[in-house]
Order: structure tokens, then sequence, then C-alpha cells
């Protein structure tokens, strides 16, 4: 010790903060890095803000910029700045106490749980006199606490301090950090600048910096690497560091002379000085994507919370599952510092496929993950992210119609899941695009939907299936084609649930066409004609075909409920028909959640104006017990469940079929005979 330095203790709580990072494993020791290299920014900030505010600073001429460099034979690690610098003064208030914004958000989360709200704002630059927690009783509870959590998880600890500076304890036996304060007249004995130093324990000292120190101005922190943090020592575990921490913050970062950030953070940038190229490459940078993002969505934000986000809609459909996707969210970011990677509060799984950045002035660098979560910060910002994209698709569909429905097709199986989110349910449905019976292949939105409806229609008409194929042949829609009337195709299981728990679109509601009863749609004329070319039945045959549907019954016996006369259909023999409520494929999935894999048994239709349904009255006329007449009513049945969505066992249908092309070819060969 020299013979002006003074020797100073460390406040009670720091003294307790120093032991737990200096004597417990902390498997992240890397932020420390993270936390110098913020303070060497925020010290570069202050003084660029003191000068553009005309104040009169040392060596104007000096370079904005922070240094690393590595001294593998001294095993110390050296990173200098030319910001703002400390007094001597600023020294022990800065670097003997922990920082305010620290020890308070401790005191919530550590004190009363229940008053655990987390803190918003840093207040990392007001320190001011009588900041230390100074209630006796306070202070042994948090060393209580303290004591509690480094006996079960040191990392929980270091989450919830705002350790900042100390943080370099985890790696580093001593500690000189040397300043020169860039205010001209901040020295009080006309000293040059300062050298603090410690070894982490309980004190530290305080001297004048030699006559012949080269700091001009600014700080230089001296870490003198423990035995077992020598991998801080290599560079490129440094440059990954930086890279992956500290990549954009606003000043140059020299380690051992090569710049390593250099992608700007573009996200702070005001949008009309960024070229395309820019945001491509940001692109390229965020999501490991060579191709460029479909859309760029940047927003520039001050109430109710300050933050700016960079958002990209990728230009190609993710392949994951909703639910098995393991990394979506936006990258937090807190004054240009990376604070999580794919923070999911950020967005809501619906717009999952958006990838991004936030960056916010308004949470404390220190956060921990666990405060994260309940932040309210972070809630309205991710509101305010979540109205600012619908309002972006919005006006694409308005002004860019094929671009929307790109858009759509790309990430629309995820976007619509957000009819679940009450708070933007309307604006959702209008979003929504589908095809229809009467535009397969063009995409309509149910305001396209609502403009062409018939007059007197007042419900938005629907089928489900698993193809646009299986949509067209549906028995049900035989009608609607009749009259009409244009028939939505729900080709995802999503979409009917999306429809039915919206119940409405305007004035319409929405309606599976299985559920059309035929008064409802009576009032509506054919505009196809309808009439097949076969004559009216006798009466005869008309009472032997009622006789006939009994006798299928019997035969389908339990698998089905009732076998009836269908007024619905024209095209088709037979159709499936649920007696009330729900539809096909809300029962398939209802049965899914159940793991029911059987055909549900179901109300058997049969179109008596059908020349296959003539057919089997005449077989049935014939011999009212034959076999054939048997295989013909299964056969029947099996062709019908199909289209309605089931199949029970292929192998006996495929089986019934063969028998009757048999019988079939054996008939056609007599006859040629005959
Ligand atoms: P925080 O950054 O949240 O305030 P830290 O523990 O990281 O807490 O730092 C404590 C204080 O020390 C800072 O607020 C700042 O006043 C001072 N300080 C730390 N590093 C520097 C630096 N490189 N230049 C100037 N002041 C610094
Ligand atoms: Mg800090």
């Amino acid at each position: 010790m020299s013979s002006k330095s003074t020797k100073h203790s460390f406040k009670a709580e720091t003294h307790k903060v120093l032991n737990i990072l200096t004597h417990s494993l902390y498997t992240n020791r890397e932020i420390f890095l993270r936390e110098l290299l913020s303070n060497a920014s925020d010290a570069l900030d202050k003084f660029r803000f003191l000068q553009s505010k005309g104040d009169q600073m040392i060596h104007p001429e000096l370079n904005s910029e922070i240094r690393i460099t590595i001294d593998k034979d001294a095993n110390c690690i050296t990173i200098s700045d030319t910001g703002i610098g400390m007094s001597m003064q600023e020294m022990q208030d800065n670097l003997g106490t922990i920082a305010k914004s620290g020890s308070e958000q401790f005191l919530k989360d550590m004190g009363a749980d229940k008053a655990s709200a987390p803190k918003e704002k840093a207040e990392s630059d007001d320190k001011a006199e009588g900041d230390e927690v100074t209630d006796a009783f306070v202070e042994d509870e948090i060393i209580e606490k303290a004591d509690d959590a480094v006996a079960s998880d040191a990392s929980q600890i270091i989450g919830r301090f705002g350790i900042g500076f100390y943080s370099v304890f985890m790696v580093a036996s001593k500690v000189e950090v040397l300043s020169v304060s860039s205010l001209q007249n901040a020295q009080s004995d006309n000293a040059k600048g300062y050298k603090w130093e410690s070894t982490g324990d309980s004190d530290y000292t305080i001297e004048p910096l030699a006559e012949d120190s080269e700091l001009l101005r600014g700080t230089i922190i001296r870490a003198h690497l423990k035995a077992d943090a020598k991998e801080f020592l290599e560079e490129y575990r440094l440059e990954n560091i930086i890279r992956s921490h500290s990549n954009f913050l606003p000043f140059p970062i020299y380690l051992n002379d090569k710049l390593i950030n250099t992608t700007p953070a573009l996200w702070r940038e005001p949008k009309f000085s960024i070229k395309p190229e820019q945001y491509d490459e940001f692109y390229t940078f965020l999501s490991d994507d060579k191709d460029k993002p479909f859309d760029v969505i940047h927003l520039a934000v001050d109430a109710p919370v300050q933050f700016n986000a960079l958002m990209f809609i990728p230009n190609k459909t993710e392949d994951h599952f909703l639910e098995q996707r393991d990394s979506w969210g936006l990258d937090l970011y807190v004054r240009r510092v990376l604070i999580e990677k794919d923070r999911q509060e950020l967005l809501p799984n619906y717009l999952a496929f958006v990838k991004g950045v936030v960056d916010t002035e308004d949470l404390p660098l220190n956060i921990s993950r666990e405060t994260l979560q309940e932040n309210l910060v972070l809630r309205k910002i991710s509101q305010t992210i979540i109205r600012q994209i619908m309002s972006h698709l919005e006006r694409m569909a308005k002004s860019d119609k094929e671009k929307y429905n790109k858009f759509w097709k790309m990430h629309g199986k995820y976007f619509k899941f957000a009819f679940n989110d009450y708070a933007f349910r309307d604006r959702v449905a209008t979003l929504m695009r589908f095809v229809s019976s009467t535009s397969a292949e063009e995409l309509l939105s149910l305001d396209d939907y609502v403009a062409r409806v018939k007059s007197a229609q007042k419900d938005i008409w629907y089928v489900s299936a698993s193809s646009k194929e299986a949509a067209r042949l549906n028995p049900h829609l035989e009608r609607f084609k009749r009259k009409g009337i244009e028939v939505l195709y729900l080709l995802e299981p999503v979409d009917e649930i999306a429809l039915e728990s919206m119940t409405t679109y305007k004035e319409f509601t929405f309606k599976n066409i299985e559920q059309a009863t035929s008064e409802s749609l009576n009032e509506f004329t054919d505009v196809e004609e309808n009439k097949p070319d076969l004559p009216e039945m006798t009466s005869e045959d008309s009472e032997l075909f009622t006789e006939m549907l009994a006798s299928m019954k019997e035969i389908l016996n339990e698998r089905v409920t009732e076998v009836r006369k269908s007024d619905r259909l024209s095209g088709s023999p037979a159709c499936m028909a649920s007696a009330e409520g729900m539809s096909s494929s809300m029962e398939k999935l209802m049965r899914s959640f159940q793991k029911d894999e059987g055909v549900p048994k179901k109300i058997l239709e049969i179109n008596q104006d059908h020349a296959l349904v003539r057919s089997l009255v005449n077989i049935y006329k014939d011999d009212k017990t034959s076999s054939f007449f048997a295989e013909m009513t299964n056969s029947l049945f099996e062709n019908t469940v199909l289209l309605d969505g089931y199949l029970s066992d292929p192998y006996i249908m495929a089986e019934r079929a063969l028998k009757i092309m048999e019988k079939a070819g054996e008939w056609y060969v007599d006859l040629r005979n005959k």
C-alpha cells in the first residue's frame, strides 16, 4: 500500500454478496464480461450526454470506445473505456456498495413473499447518499436469506441482485479499477485519477494514480483471474461471449485490437435511414435463414412502455407443429444487451413464426428470468406488439391482396389460432382466409363471402373435410350447390373449432352444412336442375322402399342408429347424418380426445331417386333375404362412412368390393351369352 492509500470496508450486504460470488460455484460466470462491458458502455453514454449538453470534458479528442486486452503471462484481462470515469468519491459510492437497484430488488423479492412486485425502472444512475440499506433488521434479513440461498442455489441469488460490477469477483481474485473522471474539476486533491483495488474480501483501498499513468480519461478494469478461470484468457472464448451478450452495444469493442461488434443494433436506428439490404442481413444474422424475409415490422414505441422492436416474417412455413416448437418468441434486449433469446412471453404462440428482437429501457439489466415471468413491462410490450402486427397485416390485406394471401398460405395455419385470443378475435376473423365451393382455388375472406350471400341468407355455411376433393364429394353439399349457396371448405380441424367458438361473423351465424334442415333451405330456389332422369317411384315401390330401409337397418344392426329416406341428396345414393348438434368433424375431434377409434353410430340416409338405390329396391323385391342384397347394403354403408371421413376396416371393404365385382363380372358374361 502506498502512503496515500486509504483503506475502506465494504458495507455489510456488499460483503455478503461478495462472499457468495467468490465462494460459490456459479455455472454462468461468463456474464461478468457482459456486466463490465455494459458499465463501460453506460460510462461512454454518460460522457456523450454531458458533452452534448455543452459541459467541458477533458481530452475531447479521444475516441469513444472499449478495449479488451488479454495478458496471458500476467494472467489478467483488462477492460478499458474512454467514458465518464469516476472521482474518488464516486469510486467509494459506486464500487463500495451494492447498486441501489440491486438491493431494492432483492428486498422486494426476499422480503414478504406477497409483495414481490417486479421493479419496472432501472435506477442505477441516481444513487445518492442514504441509498444503502441501513435498517439493521432488514440487513440481517438479507444476510440470512442470502445464506439460505447459497445453500440452495447460488445462481438464483445472483440473478436476483443487481450485482453488476461485483460479478467480476466470480472470476477474479484481485481487481484493480483505475479511473480518471472526465469532468475537469472533479478531483478533490489535484490527483489525476484514482486506483481502487480489492480482493473481494471485507475491504478495498483507494489511492491516487501514479504520475506517469497513461490513462487520460475513463476507466480501466484489471481482473487478475482465479486459477480456475483461465478459460477467460482464451481470445475465442471472450469473442464468443462478447458476440452473444454484448454484440449490439453502441460503441466499438476491440479485443486485442480486433473490432468484434460489427453488426449495428439496427432496431435502434431510424427506419428511414435503413436500407432493405441491411434488414435482410440482420434477418440472416438473427435466424440463420439465408433467404430474404417475407416482411419486416420495425417499431419504435414510447408509451405505455418504451421499446424498439425489429421483427421479421419468414418467407417459408416452419414445419414444426405448434405445440412441439421449442424455440419461439423474441430476443429480449435491455439497453442493447441480450437478456434472453426466444423470450416466449413477448409473443403469443399464434405468432410463433415471427422472428425478431425487442429492446427496452424500462427494465433493469439484471432482471432475473424468474422475475421476468410476471413482469408488467413485458406484458405491455407484448400487447403493443400484437396490436401492431395485427394492424400491419390488416394494412397488407387491404393494400396488397396477393401478398397477404401468400402470407396466409405460409403462416395462416399458426396465425388462425389467434381466434383463442379474445382481445383480437374480431380482427382475426376478418383476417382469416378460406377456399369454398365456388372459389376452390382463390382464397376468400369472410367479407368476400358475406358480400355475395343470397338475399335472406342468415348463415355462413361450411363443410369440414380433409381435402378439397373430400369436401367437394361430401353428399351434404349437393343441396347447397343446387341452390347456389356458397359453402366454405374447412380443411384443418382447427378451422371448425375457430368458427364454432366465434359463432357469428357480423350478423351471420356459422353453420355446418350437415346440420342444415330442409326447412331452413326451402326458401332458396334451386338454380340448378335437380330432378334426376329417373321416373317417379310407383306407390308399390315406395312401400317396398320403406320396408327395405327397415331390412337394411337389420343388416347394419348396431352400426347405425337409423336408416331413413333422405331429402337432401341428388347425386349421391346415401349419406351419414348426425341426430342433432355435433357435426362429424367435431365428433371426430371429441373422439380423438377420448381415444375412440371406432366408427361413430349415425343415421344412414338413403336417396330414393338414385339409380343404385332403385336397383337395390329391385334386388330386394326379387329376394328379400338374398345374401347379395346384404353385401350391397354393407358395401353402400362402408362407402358412405368413408365419405364421412371414417374407415373402419379397409380389408373387409376391399374384400366386399371384390366379391361384388366378381358377381358383376359373371352376370355380364351371362348377359352377353344370352
Ligand atoms: P449498475 O451498472 O446497475 O449501476 P454496477 O454494479 O454494474 O451497477 O455498477 C455500479 C456503478 O459503478 C455504476 O452505476 C457506475 O456509476 C460505476 N461504474 C462501474 N463501471 C464503471 C465504468 N467503467 N466507468 C464509470 N463508472 C463505472
Ligand atoms: Mg452495471
